[in-house]
Parts: structure tokens; C-alpha cells; sequence
């Protein structure tokens, strides 16, 4: 529903334009609010353009479809190519100077978690994130090169160790690729459907031999060895042929100590502590066995999750923004999703937080979906404390921000740029060795794209 003229309305700023971000703006838009989405990357999607493997064409396809219909409401104005936060191109201060109704930030988990290893700074040592990144083809991670050697250490068992494996068996075509766990097979996390990208590739006589390595310590905790490798391999089904040499294994009860160099500071090895099972209320906890030893490998890649950006500027602590310690009774509870300062301990009027900016690593699409839908709820309830505003301010406030987009410089893209950037990049389909559709590679070549097929459209501040 679009606002006629002299109707007063909210103007909503959502900073990040994935999935939570996308379907908070899709709901402020339908209920009528003016809608501003600012997304660091030129293009919208989040992890659904830069994290989702990319030869899942059906589900990425879809998801496009979907933001290209709330992008082009005629409530809803586009700016990609914007980054939020200190020392960026505009700060949460900027923002709340422009006194707009709310400020909701779905800005993702941009931060990187490591296990926090000697010698994890090697030549080798690689952040998960940042290898998805690469391989969807993320301007600043495109072109960086991520020498994997021979062997390959994969630190974690959830679905992102699944799309490294995928990545390093079917395109990089490495020898060997190890899941490393901390637990046992009990404890894998990743998603039976997902692992049929790489089934083909698991030497099943070497997972019946590293079961039998660590038996003595699951049936320890009353866990059936034989049960448990039955469902495992049961779920190796309908795997995705794949032709390719290398071979997949699992490394369990095992914890990376150190990461051991050669002379070079190249990754050679991981130092591996032997661990046990410990039952922890309903669940297990690792605990070392102080038996270590070495396990050679040419890189190691850590798939362990991801943290917020600090420097966002948002009140942050361990990983997380804060929100607001204080229950409400409202379902969902408001206090989830509000910005909250410990420092005064109170709220931050018109400040919340959604997706994986709230929970990082949490969910897949579907997830981020619902949390922006209930963010919604949330700022719905706060709008209805504050005064709309009439057309006019609203337009002022939008000429405000343009006018802090020229005098910074800043080269922002808006829908119809997209579609020209879509444009340039189906004319290339087909001639290209990428995985998946095909992307340039830099913001620059992006906007170079994009100018070329209009002229002077793309200009500081639209
Ligand atoms: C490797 C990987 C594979 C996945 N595969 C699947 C899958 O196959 N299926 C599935 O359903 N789910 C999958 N997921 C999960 C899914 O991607 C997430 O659930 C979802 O993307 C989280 O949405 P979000 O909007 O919270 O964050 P994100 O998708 O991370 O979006 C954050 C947005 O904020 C923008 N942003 C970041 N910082 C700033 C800033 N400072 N200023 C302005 N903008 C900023 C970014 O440009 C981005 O557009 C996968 C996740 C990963 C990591």
C-alpha cells in the first residue's frame, strides 16, 4: 500500500539488505511506511547472494525474485554500496541525527570466531566466511587467492563446513578433505540433505576405521558405535555424482591445539588433543585428555561460526550487540529485538536488531525470514507511540541523506542500477568458468557496468 500525498507516515532505515532485512523492509512497506534500505554491498541478498553455495540455482533464483518485488515498491528506495559504522561511510550517529522513526540494523554476523589457536595467524589458516565469500565471489574476497595445498583441515561439522568441502572436492579438486570435531559423530550438526553434495566423495572404509578409533570412548557415554555409523551412512544417499579425485574423512574427538608451521610460516600440521565425551545436562561436552599428537595438513579453514562487527558502532559485548536484558510481555517479546545501552541501562529509542545481527550464525534463510517478520511486530508496536510525518518531511529527511551520500562520495546503487548490473552480467552467462551465475568480481567493475549502460544515472547521492 503506497502513501498518497498529504497521508503521514514512519520512515524506517534498514541497515543490510539480507534475508531479516529484506522481510522487515517487505513488512514496513506493506503496512505503508516509507522504507530506506542501505546494504554495504552493491548488490542486495546478504547471504543469500554471497554465502548460499552458488550452484543452488532454484533456491537463489527464488529468493532474488522475492527482493526484486520488495525493491521495487514504490515505498521502498534502495542505497547499495553503503557501509555503516565507525570510520564508514555513514555512522549510527549520522543516522539518528536524521530522526527518522526507527533504525533497524540486520547488518548479519560480519565478524570472524576463531578457536583462538597458536599459530593461527600461518600461511594456511583460513576463516570460513571468508572462503564462502570467495567462492560466491564477494568484491575484496573475489580475488584474493586461498592456496589450499594437498590436505585440508575443515575445523567444525555444521552445514558451512559442508559448502567448504563441497567447494574444496568439486572445484579445487584438493586430495584430501578432513571434518575436524571436537565431539563425535553423535554430535554432527550439519544437515543430512546437505551432505549429499559430497557423499560421493567419504572413504567409508576410513570412517569405519576412525569409528573404530574412538568406540571405547562413545560407548564410555552409552553411545552405540554401530547405531550411530548405521544412521550416519544411511544418510549418504542420493549423492550428487561428482568427478573428482579427491577424497572426504571425519576426525573426531579431536581438539586443534596449535597450528604448526614450517620455516615459511606454511601451515604442515595441526597439533591435535585427544579428547572424551562428558555428559553435560541433556547434551556432551568435549574435555581434553592431555594425549597429543601431530595431523598433518597443508591449510585449515575455520568453520565454527561467526561473530557481529563491533565496529558497526552498536553497544557490543562478546560477540553480540546488546539488547535489552528487560522482559516484556509481548509475544514476540520487544526486548529481543531493542538496542540496549548498558552504560545508561536503558533502551535505545528507535534502535533494534534482527537476523543474524541479533543471533549470529543462527538459522538458515527461512529463519532470518521469520525474525524480520517478528522485528516488524516489534517496531510496529513502537511506531504506534511516535508521530508520523507528513510527505514533506519525508522527502526532506531522503534529501538529508543524498546530500550526506555527495558530500562523502559516496557511489550508491539503487534498483534500477541493478537491474542494468543484472543486465551486464546475463550477457556474460555462459562465457565464463565461475560456479554458478556469473558476478564481476569488484565494486568498481560493477559500477563501471552499470554507468556504461546509462550514462551519468549512477551519480554520488541519488
Ligand atoms: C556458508 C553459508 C551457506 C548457507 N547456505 C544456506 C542454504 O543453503 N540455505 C539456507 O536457507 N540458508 C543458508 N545459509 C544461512 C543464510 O544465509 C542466513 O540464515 C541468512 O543469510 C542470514 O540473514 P541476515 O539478513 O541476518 O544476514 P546476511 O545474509 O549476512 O545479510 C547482512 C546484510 O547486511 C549488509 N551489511 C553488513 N554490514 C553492513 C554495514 N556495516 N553497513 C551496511 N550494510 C551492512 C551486508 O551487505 C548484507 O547484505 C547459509 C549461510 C552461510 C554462512
Amino acid at each position: 500500500m503506497a502513501t498518497s500525498d498529504n497521508q503521514r507516515t514512519h520512515l524506517i532505515i534498514v541497515i543490510g539488505a539480507g534475508p531479516a532485512g529484506m522481510s522487515l523492509a517487505n513488512q514496513m512497506a506493506k503496512a505503508g511506511h516509507e522504507v530506506v534500505i542501505l546494504n554495504r554491498d552493491v548488490k542486495f541478498g546478504g547471504l543469500a547472494e554471497y554465502g548460499i553455495f552458488p550452484n543452488k540455482l532454484k533456491l537463489r533464483g527464488g529468493l532474488q525474485k522475492t527482493y526484486w518485488e520488495i525493491l521495487e515498491r514504490p515505498n521502498v528506495h534502495y542505497f547499495g554500496n553503503v557501509s555503516v559504522g565507525n570510520g564508514k561511510d555513514l555512522t549510527v550517529e549520522d543516522l539518528r541525527n536524521l530522526g527518522v522513526s526507527a533504525l533497524v540494523f540486520a547488518t548479519g554476523a560480519q565478524g570472524t570466531k576463531t578457536i583462538g589457536v597458536e599459530g593461527d595467524s600461518a600461511i594456511g589458516v583460513y576463516h570460513a566466511k571468508d572462503v564462502v565469500y570467495h567462492f560466491n565471489r564477494l568484491p575484496g574476497f573475489a580475488e584474493r587467492p586461498f592456496e589450499m595445498g594437498r590436505r585440508v583441515a575443515v575445523i567444525g561439522v555444521g552445514d558451512v563446513m559442508v559448502d567448504i568441502a563441497h567447494w574444496l572436492v568439486r572445484y579445487k579438486q584438493v586430495e584430501q578433505v578432513t571434518a575436524i570435531a571436537r565431539r563425535g559423530p553423535l554430535e554432527r550438526k550439519y544437515n543430512p540433505k546437505e551432505i549429499r553434495a559430497v557423499c560421493s566423495c567419504i572413504d567409508q572404509e576410513a570412517l569405519a576405521k576412525e569409528f573404530a578409533r574412538v568406540r571405547p570412548r562413545l560407548e564410555a557415554v552409552g553411545q552405540n558405535p554401530d547405531e550411530i555409523f548405521k544412521c550416519m551412512t544411511d544418510e549418504f544417499t542420493k549423492c550428487e555424482p561428482l568427478k573428482t579425485p579427491s577424497k572426504m574423512g571425519f576426525r573426531f574427538l579431536a581438539s586443534p591445539r596449535r597450528v604448526l608451521t614450517d620455516g615459511q610460516h606454511r601451515v604442515r600440521a595441526l597439533e591435535m588433543e585427544e579428547t572424551k565425551l562428558e555428559p553435560k545436562g541433556q547434551d556432551t561436552a568435549a574435555v581434553g585428555l592431555k594425549q597429543y599428537y601431530e595431523f598433518p595438513c597443508d591449510s585449515v579453514v575455520f568453520a565454527v561460526g561467526d561473530r557481529v562487527d563491533e565496529t558497526v558502532g552498536l553497544p557490543y559485548k562478546n560477540g553480540i550487540f546488546l539488547t535489552s536484558p528487560h522482559k516484556t510481555n509481548n509475544e514476540p517479546d520487544d526486548a529481543l529485538f531493542q538496542a540496549f545501552d548498558e552504560a545508561s541501562g536503558t533502551v535505545i529509542p528507535g534502535v533494534f536488531l534482527t537476523g543474524w545481527a541479533r543471533k549470529a550464525s543462527e538459522g538458515l534463510v527461512g529463519v532470518a525470514k521469520r525474525d524480520g517478520e517478528w522485528c516488524a511486530e516489534v517496531v510496529s508496536r513502537y511506531l504506534e507511540t511516535r508521530q508520523p510525518c507528513d510527505r514533506s518531511t519525508i522527502k526532506g529527511t531522503l534529501r538529508l541523506l543524498r546530500g550526506l551520500f555527495e558530500k562523502r562520495k559516496v557511489q550508491t546503487t539503487d534498483a534500477a542500477a541493478l537491474r542494468l548490473l543484472e543486465k551486464a552480467e546475463k550477457e556474460h552467462g555462459g562465457s565464463h568458468d565461475c560456479i554458478g551465475e556469473f558476478k564481476f568480481h569488484s565494486n568498481q567493475e560493477m559500477l563501471a557496468q552499470i554507468r556504461r549502460r546509462e550514462g551519468t544515472t549512477v551519480s554520488a547521492g541519488r
